[in-house]
């Protein structure tokens, strides 16, 4: 099956694609030229069933199966996607937006979670102790939850899923993903793969769709855990919902991600590091820097140093050699300007002006410059809410003590970086900052597959991160066991608390 020439997609129920019940469909959009590539089904509560039955059916065989035979199919899988990772990285350019070099980036970070979870026979061992009383044993071990659910982003459509689905399944359970609607086709070209790869049908279903179908899978009583990671607000909806419906959820929200840049910084280097980490992808990851906090004298200085390479940044279509690509729909490209216009309106000084770019030939895509704002004050609406575009907004403080006191008063806490030559301040920032991942000079701390991905306060609900030890204790439940092998005529246990030893 050729997806990328499908006008219609389908989903994908028990390892092939499944035309839908729905009659709702959705535009798939080309954000560099504005073309409707492809229209997206949006599921119904019948659908859903579809997909969760196939779920179900697949769970009794698969979670039979021995780890090692579950990390065998995944290491094929992980060669496919290793083999088919330039074709992987155009179809989310051609959806996304994103630079091919970035997409292909994203597809090499979640493959990382796939060899992660190749060590699945190693991660769910458990523990053992002999003669915890005179012939009784003790152990424990970590099983499967069954159907699990996930709802995904659309900035990064092969990565956030391969977030979640490599753990889940490696720890034996069957998998409904519910990919973002704006770039869907991701998810039917992994499904291809992973059947490719040997999975059993059903292990791994994908329905598209938006709100009707999550709430679908947010009420199924056959569902037993949602991962989801997306805008705060419905992040707080889904861990809200989930959790009334009995679930086990984890739900990663949005993010206001600070770079705290010291005078003794190396102000090149921080600069070089900031402008990507801050207009990369257009801004739309999660782990993007969108607030950068200078210190003292380092403001003047590190604001001309910024404009400078701001207004260098190339921007066009990702499948060029450019910098930066389009944002994700037109309403995107509104809500953006829309927030370079209130940040004017609130009297920040707008350094460099992203409105409106020109990028010939391509009139029509959804292109937004980087923007530099300098003097930005904690109240306005540039600094408050998350932006997700390509606007960075520096604010001055006097002191690290004062820049970390505003960081810990932000609603959000994904990830936040210091720029310092200096250890001791590296080490009291790194101590003090109240943020789920810290970089020092590294401006998108992102951890590796085999630690955990997550944020604090708003940007994260639930107990458990994604991926890594957090990932396989999200997806299994633990027991522990006692266990006694008496000959006959041993004493059985009386009416007292069972003293063991
Ligand atoms: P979004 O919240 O609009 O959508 C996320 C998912 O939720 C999609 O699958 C969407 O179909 C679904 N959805 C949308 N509205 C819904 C509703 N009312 N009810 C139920 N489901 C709904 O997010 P987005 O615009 O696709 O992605 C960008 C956001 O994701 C940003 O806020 C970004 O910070 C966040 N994000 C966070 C992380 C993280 O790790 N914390 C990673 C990537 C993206």
């Amino acid at each position: 099956m050729d997806l990328t020439t499908l006008e219609r997609l389908p989903l994908w129920i028990g390892g092939k694609p499944a035309a839908a019940h729905t009659k709702r469909y959705g535009e798939v959009t080309n954000p560099a030229t504005g073309e409707v590539v492809r229209h997206v089904p949006l599921a119904d509560g019948a659908d859903v069933d579809a997909a969760v039955a196939a779920a179900d059916a697949a769970f009794p065989a698969w979670r039979a199966h021995p780890p090692l035979r579950r990390a065998r199919i995944l290491m094929r899988f992980r060669e496919l996607m290793d083999a088919q990772r330039k074709d992987l990285a155009k179809i989310i350019t051609q959806e996304h937006g994103k630079t091919l070099a970035d997409a292909e980036g994203e597809v090499t970070r979640g493959i990382e979670v796939i060899e992660f979870a190749m060590g699945i026979p190693h991660l769910l061992k458990g523990e053992f102790s002999e003669n915890v009383g005179t012939g009784v044993d003790s152990y424990s071990l970590r099983q499967p939850l069954g159907v699990c659910a996930g709802i995904t982003p659309f900035n990064f459509p092969a990565m956030v899923p391969l977030w979640m689905f490599p753990v889940a399944i490696a720890c034996g359970n069957t998998f409904v993903l519910k990919p973002s609607e704006r770039d869907p086709t991701l998810a039917l070209r992994m499904g291809e793969l992973l059947q490719e790869a040997g999975l059993p049908d059903g292990v791994y279903n994908v329905v598209h769709g938006d709100k009707e179908a999550v709430d679908a899978l947010l009420a199924h009583p056959t569902v037993r855990a949602v991962s989801f990671v997306g805008s705060t607000p419905i992040a707080k909806y889904i861990y809200e919902t989930g959790a009334r419906h009995g679930k086990r959820v984890q739900a990663l929200g949005g993010a206001k991600n600070h770079a705290v840049v010291l005078p003794d910084a190396d102000l090149d280097f921080a600069t070089e590091a900031i402008i990507g980490a801050g207009y990369g992808s257009a801004g739309e990851r999660c782990m993007a820097i969108s607030a950068v906090v200078a210190v003292g004298e380092a403001g003047d200085p590190f604001v001309k140093k910024l404009a400078e390479r701001a207004r260098q940044v190339t921007v066009g279509p990702g499948e060029s050699d450019v910098e930066m690509g389009p944002v994700i729909t037109s309403a995107a490209r509104d809500r953006i300007q829309g927030y370079i216009d209130k940040g004017c309106a609130e009297g920040a000084s707008l350094v460099v002006d992203g409105r409106n770019p020109k990028v010939a030939g391509h009139e029509a895509g959804f292109f937004v410059g980087p923007t530099l704002f300098d003097r930005v004050q904690p109240h306005m609406a540039i600094y408050r809410d998350e932006i997700f575009g390509p606007v960075l907004s520096v604010l001055r403080a006097e002191s690290l003590t004062d820049a970390i006191a505003l960081i810990n008063a932000n609603p959000y806490a994904n990830g936040t970086a210091i720029f310092t030559r200096s250890g001791h301040a590296a080490r009291k920032f790194q101590q003090d900052v109240e943020v789920g991942m810290v970089g020092v000079n590294v401006p998108i701390p992102v951890p590796m597959a085999f630690y955990s991905f997550g944020g604090w306060r708003a940007s994260l609900f639930g107990d458990l991160n994604v991926h890594g030890m957090d990932g396989v204790r999200f997806y299994t439940r633990g027991k522990t066991l006692t266990t006694r092998w008496p000959d006959d005529g041993s004493a059985a246990p009386g009416f007292h608390m069972p003293m063991l030893g």
